[in-house]
């Protein structure tokens, strides 16, 4: 076992304290990384605030982190020490079923273990990015490309990959009409994705005041929702709707923005129920969906098509001890675009 320093939170009201937390020892098939770069997911808020809950205390976010290896296990062909890898939402699957043979592993049949919050063979919770190093098998592991700083890097690895998986499955590119709702921390990122696969982007955010932003991200119109107006203008338009919103919202108001046989596909995951009468979605042929991060072979090619494409995180690069600040400032829509912790300068 190695000693690191972490942060974690011990209630859903306790903010973050310094700690130290165990990393097992390297096993055979084991990548040893020591984080640089953690990101800040609205989904971190989630669980540390318990708002899903579930949560397992104390709990250590992260699940946008970057590092370098500093030891492999014997076993292991795809890295070396030195590397700068990244890990995302998680960290092991049965790597047996059929959906891990398929390489959806978000949809392990015996469940996925999470970079945080799952908890072990000895009852305690898996902890994430938010230490200052992390001991992860060689399958869950990502390069990431020289061509990505990989501060800005980070986030890609949840942000990046949330909004790439259903870009490409529902045939975003050249002449498709999309959507993106809400630009916060997934909302910018999936701006620039579906411009560099070609697609003309719309952003719907609650009001005006990111539009410069939005259109430097490649969008070509950005309307603000909490006017009457967006819906009279863009009544039946999209092709596609990705709606990043953390909060909840009256959805079926946005499937009128769709055109025949358009998709809403739902990524944000707050709590309460949808409202939607059957004929929204029956009379246009409106499909209501949603999807889960991606699966890792798919994370590569999205970081891969990233680096191609110069797509990176806008980030705000803060301090281990800023983090309950960083929390309040995105849960009021405030941050521009993603808060990266400085790990290995600030809290390793
Ligand atoms: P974020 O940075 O806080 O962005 C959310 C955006 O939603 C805000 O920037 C804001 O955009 C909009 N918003 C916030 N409150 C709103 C309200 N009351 N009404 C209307 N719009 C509001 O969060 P994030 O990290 O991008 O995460 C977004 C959601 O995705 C979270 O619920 C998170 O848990 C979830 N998530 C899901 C997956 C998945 O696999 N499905 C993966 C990662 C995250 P504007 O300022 O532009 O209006
Ligand atoms: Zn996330």
């Amino acid at each position: 076992m190695t000693t690191v320093p972490a942060l974690e939170a011990t209630s859903a009201d306790s903010g973050f304290r310094r700690t130290t937390i165990e990393r097992r020892p390297v096993g055979p098939q084991d990548v040893a990384i020591e984080i640089q770069y953690a990101g800040i997911c609205h989904s971190d808020i989630h669980t540390a605030r318990n708002e899903w809950g579930g949560t397992h205390y104390p709990v250590t976010p992260g699940h946008e982190i970057v590092g370098r290896v500093s030891a492999v296990g014997e076993a292991v062909t795809g890295f070396a020490p030195g590397d700068t890898v990244g890990v995302g939402c998680f960290v092991d699957s049965c790597g047996r079923c059929e959906y891990c043979a398929d390489g959806q592993e978000q949809f392990c049949i015996e469940g996925v273990t999470a970079t945080y919050n799952t908890p072990q063979a000895d009852g305690t919770p898996t902890r994430g990015g938010y230490s200052g190093a992390v001991v992860v098998d060689e399958r869950f592991v990502l390069r990431v490309p020289e061509a990505l700083d990989p501060a800005k890097a980070a986030p890609l690895l949840c942000a990046g990959i949330t909004t790439y998986a259903p870009f490409k499955r529902w045939g975003v590119g050249p002449g498709r009409r999309v959507a993106v709702l809400g630009m916060g921390g997934l909302g910018h990122v999936a701006v620039k994705i579906a411009a560099a696969m070609g697609a003309e982007v719309t952003v719907l955010s609650q009001s005006l005041s990111k539009q410069e932003d939005g259109l430097a991200f490649g969008a070509v119109d950005y309307f603000a929702t909490k006017d009457d107006e967006t819906f009279a203008r863009n009544k039946g338009r999209f092709d596609l709707i990705l709606n990043t919103v953390s909060a909840d919202l009256p959805i079926e108001r946005y499937l009128s923005l769709l055109r025949i046989n358009g998709v809403l596909c739902s990524v944000g995951l707050p709590t309460e129920p949808y409202s939607v009468r059957p004929g929204a979605l029956i009379a246009p042929q409106r499909v209501l969906t949603g999807s889960m991060v991606g699966g890792l072979p798919e994370h590569q090619e999205m970081l891969d098509f990233c680096a191609e494409h110069g797509v990176e995180s806008e980030i705000e690069l803060i301090g281990a001890d800023d983090v309950d600040a960083a929390y309040d400032r995105v849960v009021a829509s405030d941050v521009r675009y993603r808060f990266v912790i400085d790990v290995a300068g600030t809290l390793a």
